[in-house]
C-alpha cells in the first residue's frame, strides 16, 4: 500500500509538474510572439479559424475581435490547445493520487487481513476483482456510461494486472 501510494503520488507530481513547465514555457514564447510581432500573430490566428472552415473575411473579424478582448488567451486556446490558464498544483495532484491509492488498496488489504493462511490468495483475487467490478459500475453510473460493460472492462483489466504479477513473481521465484 505504501509503495503504491507512493509511486502513483511521485507520478502524479512529475507528470503534472512537466505538464505546468511545458505550458508555461509555450505560454512565455506566445506572449513574447504577440508582444514582437502582432500583425504575424493576427494573420496566424485568422489562417487557423480559415483552416477550420470560415471565410477569410469573417475569419480576419473573428480573430481581430478576440484578440482585442484577449490575445493571450485566444492564442493559449486556439493555438496551444491551453483551454484554461490556471496554475496546476503538482502536490495537491500527488497527494489527492496517494490518498486514492490508499482508500483503493485499504480494500485487498483489509480482505488479507480477515483471510485464513490457506485461503488468502483466493480470498484477496476473487474479492478484489468483485470489489473491481462494482467500482466500475459505480463510476459508469456516476458518468451515465454503460454499467456492465465498464464493470466488465474494469474487472478484466484487474484480473490481467494480477494474473501478470503471479506470473512475474513465480518467474522471479518470489512468493507475491
Ligand atoms: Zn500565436
Amino acid at each position: 500500500m505504501v509503495a503504491g501510494a507512493m509511486s502513483m503520488a511521485a507520478g502524479e507530481y512529475v507528470s503534472v509538474q512537466s505538464q505546468a513547465d511545458a505550458e508555461q514555457a509555450d505560454i512565455a514564447r506566445e506572449t513574447a510572439e504577440l508582444r514582437d510581432s502582432l500583425p504575424a500573430e493576427e494573420q496566424e490566428l485568422t489562417q487557423i479559424y480559415i483552416d477550420r472552415g470560415v471565410e477569410p473575411a469573417t475569419a480576419r473579424s473573428v480573430a481581430l475581435q478576440l484578440m482585442a478582448h484577449d490575445a493571450l488567451g485566444t492564442h493559449a486556446r486556439e493555438e496551444l490547445g491551453i483551454s484554461d490558464l490556471t496554475t496546476a498544483r503538482p502536490l495537491l495532484a500527488a497527494s489527492t493520487s496517494a490518498f486514492a491509492f490508499v482508500a483503493g488498496a485499504s480494500a485487498p488489504v483489509g480482505l488479507a487481513l480477515t483471510a485464513t493462511q490457506d485461503s488468502v490468495i483466493v480470498f484477496v483475487s476473487v474479492g478484489s476483482i468483485i470489489l473491481l467490478a462494482i467500482l466500475g459500475a459505480l463510476g459508469a453510473y456516476t458518468g451515465g456510461a454503460r454499467i456492465v460493460r465498464a464493470a466488465l472492462r474494469v474487472a478484466f483489466w484487474g484480473a490481467a494486472a494480477m494474473g501478470f504479477t503471479a506470473i512475474i513473481g513465480r518467474l522471479a521465484g518470489a512468493q507475491l
